[in-house]
Parts: structure tokens; sequence; C-alpha cells
């Protein structure tokens, strides 16, 4: 069938990517010593079988086409791009995470230029295909179902780095949305193994406000959520890389803060000397709590913010009503 077509296709690619890393000199030189300076070490390279694109116009697609597949499938994955009759790698110069599927089927890749260079893109993603909708896919899912099952707990974080990071540091029940915004579909992919979820921020505050909106989501699903944020500056990868998982372990158990009680501390903690401000925040709150399917876990929030926010029981109860009235 064409999936499979476009299954086996990425596969090739994922071999190649990786036998460019580790068998030539610009993949030595270039994409593995890259690998190294993160921090990576060679178990962790291979298992996550990462990899790089040369540096070149059309390396990767002349080499599949030698190899007898097809540019058809090569465009319909992305790896290929057709423009004016000519074709080009979509990956050049790039360090290679490829995107495998719960069960380990490779679906598409996330590449990083190795350079700092601002006005290039840092990562490079492969785009949606019949084998790779973006929405559905968690990095780092096959690797982690097993230990999330386990621990009864998911890590979920931003980046490929920071799965890759955390998993050889020894937290192995991580995964990342990796450039998308979370979605239902992912947090569904989740539920099947637990009903807990940490979600793990960098410490930059970028999309801090717009991530704390998609964990709405996650209480949709009847899901707890705990968030995490990492000191100014610092992302898992890079707090991983300077710690212990001993420490690691002992500064997620001390800092993951329920997330309801989060909003509310956090976020009220920063608008509490304006009235207006405040007033949003409240309402930002009783959102949440109104995605709580739990009538009971509804109830004890509200008790809870009630007390952290200062404002009277009966008239957070009255605002959930109105919420609950308009999404009717
Ligand atoms: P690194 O440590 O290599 O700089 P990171 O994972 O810390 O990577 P962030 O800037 O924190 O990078 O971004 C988080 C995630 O968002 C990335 O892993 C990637 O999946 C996605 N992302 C970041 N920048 C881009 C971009 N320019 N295009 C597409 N996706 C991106
Ligand atoms: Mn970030
Ligand atoms: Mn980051
Ligand atoms: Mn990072």
């Amino acid at each position: 069938s064409e999936r499979e077509s476009l299954y086996l296709v990425s596969e090739f690619a994922n071999t190649y990517f990786q036998k460019i890393l580790f068998k030539t000199d610009q993949g030595k030189s270039i994409g593995l010593s890259y690998f190294k300076e993160r921090g990576f070490t060679q178990e962790t390279i291979e298992k996550f079988n990462l990899g790089y694109s040369l540096d070149e116009w059309q390396a990767f697609t002349d080499e599949a086409l030698k190899k007898g597949y097809n540019i058809e499938f090569l465009e319909k994955t992305g790896l290929t791009i057709v423009k004016d009759n000519k074709r080009f790698d979509r990956f050049k110069g790039r360090v290679m995470f490829p995107i495998k599927s719960m069960s380990g089927r490779v679906l598409g890749f996330g590449g990083r230029i190795l350079t700092n260079d601002k006005k290039a893109a840092k990562y490079v993603n492969s785009p949606e295909s019949d084998i790779y909708h973006k929405s559905n896919v968690l990095y780092g899912i096959y690797y982690a179902k097993q230990s999330i099952a386990k621990e009864d707990n998911c890590y979920l974080v931003e980046g490929y780095t920071d799965v890759i990071q955390l998993h050889q540091t020894g937290l192995t029940n991580v995964v990342s949305s990796s450039g998308t915004a979370l979605t239902s579909e992912q947090i569904r992919l989740i539920n099947r193994l637990t009903k807990n979820i940490t979600v793990l921020f960098d410490g930059d505050a970028a999309g801090m406000r717009a991530s704390l909106r998609g964990i709405d989501l996650i209480l949709e699903q009847g899901m707890n959520v705990k968030v995490c944020t990492f000191p100014e500056g610092e992302d898992p990868d890079s707090f991983a890389r300077k710690n212990t998982l001993e420490e690691l372990t002992i500064y997620l158990d001390e800092n993951a803060k329920d997330f309801i009680q989060f909003k509310a501390s956090v976020l009220f903690e920063e608008s509490k000397n304006d009235p207006i401000k405040k007033a949003d925040t409240v309402r930002d709150i009783v959102n949440s709590i109104a995605k709580i399917p739990d009538q009971i876990k509804r109830e004890i929030y509200i008790q809870e913010c009630s007390r952290i926010m200062d404002i009277s029981e009966s008239v957070l109860f009255s605002t959930l009503a109105q919420i609950n009235k308009k999404e009717l």
C-alpha cells in the first residue's frame, strides 16, 4: 500500500542518516562531535537512532533514487522537495532526530541546525503526511511507554533534547509534543498509559502562558496535572546535564505543583495588586476548574482557591455555574 511505501522510505532515511553520522568524515567531525558536546553518550545516540544530513543539496535524494525508492514517496514524506523540476533534500547539514510511533515505526524527522545562525530555523521538521500526523504523535513515546505505565506518571517536556537527556540521566517516563502545541489526541495517547501528567516547562516563560491553556485539555480528560518550572535559562536538558538522577528527582519532587494550585499561587501572586488583573486571573482559574469532569475534585479545588486567593467560595461557585451555563 501507499502508506507502507512511505514507512519504507522513512526507514531507509533513518538508516541513511545514521550511516552518515557514524561513517563519513563530515558526519563524524560535525554531527557526532555536536552530539558529544551536548553530553550524549554513544549508547544514547544509537538508542535514539540519531543521525546527520550532509550539507549538500541532494545527497540523500540521489542515494534514495539509486537504491530504487520512488520519487513520489520521497516527495510525500517531505524528505525531498521538488521545485521547478529540481529536487532538493529537505534536511541539509543538520543533526537528525527520527520521530517514531508508539510501536517504533519511523514517521518523520526533526533536524537541528548546528550553528547559532539566528536567521535560519533552529529546527526543521517533516511536514504532515499520510503516515505523520503531528497532532497524534509524541516524541519518545516508543521508548517511554513501559516506564510511563510502570511509574504511573508521564513527564511532558518541550523538546527532543529534553527527552533524550532525561532518558540518559535515568528518567525514562518522558515524552515531548515537540514543536506543536499540545493536542487532545496526544493527551489521549498518554491517558491509555497513566492518569498522571507532570509538565516540565523551560525556564524561559516564553510559551508558558500558551502552554498553560494546553493544560486545560489534560484536565478535560479527567487526568491529574502537575507542573514544574526550572530556574531561569534552564530547560530539562540543561538541568539534567548539571545534576545527577538523584538531584533531579529531588528537584522534581520538591517543585512539582498541582496545576490548579500552581495557577492559583503563581498567577495570582503576579496579579494580586491589580484588581482588574486579579479578576481576570480568578476567572482564568475557575475556567480551568470547570474543565474537570469530577464534581468532588471541582469542589475541593474551589475551596482551595478560595483560601489562596481570599475570595469567598460562594462567589467562586457562582462563577463556576456561569461558566457551565455558557458552555451548555
Ligand atoms: P536546543 O536545546 O537544541 O536548543 P530545545 O528543545 O531546547 O532545543 P526550544 O527552543 O526550547 O528548543 O524549543 C522546544 C521545541 O520546539 C524544539 O525541540 C522543537 O521541537 C520546537 N522548535 C523550536 N524552534 C523551532 C523552529 N524554529 N521550528 C520548528 N520547531 C521548533
Ligand atoms: Mn523554550
Ligand atoms: Mn528548550
Ligand atoms: Mn534546550
